[in-house]
């Protein structure tokens, strides 16, 4: 058997203080799951959770310590941060139990979901999907992953972002309309769910634009911080 073409690369994901790497199957997002961010998206967050999804290759992998760089995407004049907790799938599954949903979770690492708020806008006016404004190339930035026995409380932790330097985004994660076990049990009934599939689990309040040149750094209480830079 021979491929027509050299097949890419398995998309991996360093893990925090290890030579591993963990490989990337799927990634799954969810939208609208802070009450805060429901309302200044124009939504009360009284809503069942509802997903989307980016291509594995979709990932900026940032190593431990590094400033990542993201090219500022084409077409848009409104590039949102949304700074996010991102679960790490390491036991697939379905229909899989709130109750059950930690045994399946290798462990924890941030991200951002960048979106070109401006086509993302437009898609829903006109009930399009959203692959436009959440889908694009490098619109993924993650940082290592931490295993989840290393990761401490993640539930109760603090989840926060700055733009050079000034307060964008600052929560807790014990804010999510659902929870990442509920979150697992919803999605886990819609997809079997992979080892290697990684969830970003919603944002906070306080999406806004970037531009080139803006410093990003994102943190959750446990898991470590995330710098990027718009290039
Ligand atoms: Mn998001």
């Amino acid at each position: 058997m021979s491929y027509v073409f050299e097949p890419p690369a398995i998309v991996s994901v360093p893990v925090a203080g290890s030579q591993s790497r963990f490989p990337v199957h799927r990634i799954y997002c969810v939208g609208r799951n802070y009450v805060e961010h429901a309302k200044e998206m124009g939504f009360t967050g009284r809503e069942p959770p509802f997903f989307f999804m980016k291509p594995a290759d979709a990932l900026l992998v940032i190593a431990e310590g590094n400033t990542g760089e993201m090219p500022y995407p084409s077409v848009t004049k409104d590039l949102h941060h949304e700074m996010e907790l991102v679960v790490a799938i390491g036991k697939g599954g379905r229909n899989i139990k709130a109750a059950d949903a930690a045994s399946h979770i290798y462990g924890y690492a941030l991200g951002l979901d960048m979106t070109r708020r401006d086509l993302q806008g437009e898609a829903k006016k006109q009930g399009r999907p959203w692959e436009v404004g959440k889908a694009f190339d490098l619109s993924a930035p993650i940082g290592p992953i931490v295993p989840a026995a290393q990761a401490g409380d993640v539930n109760n932790a603090d989840i926060s972002l700055n733009v050079n330097g000034q307060v964008r985004q600052s929560s807790n994660v014990s804010k999510l309309i659902w929870n990442i076990a509920e979150t697992i049990e919803h999605l886990s009934a819609l997809w079997e769910l992979a080892p290697g599939d990684l969830i970003f689990s919603g944002t906070p309040e306080g999406v806004a634009a970037v531009v080139q040149g803006d410093l990003l750094e994102g943190a959750v209480a446990g898991v470590g911080t995330l710098k990027v830079k718009i290039v």
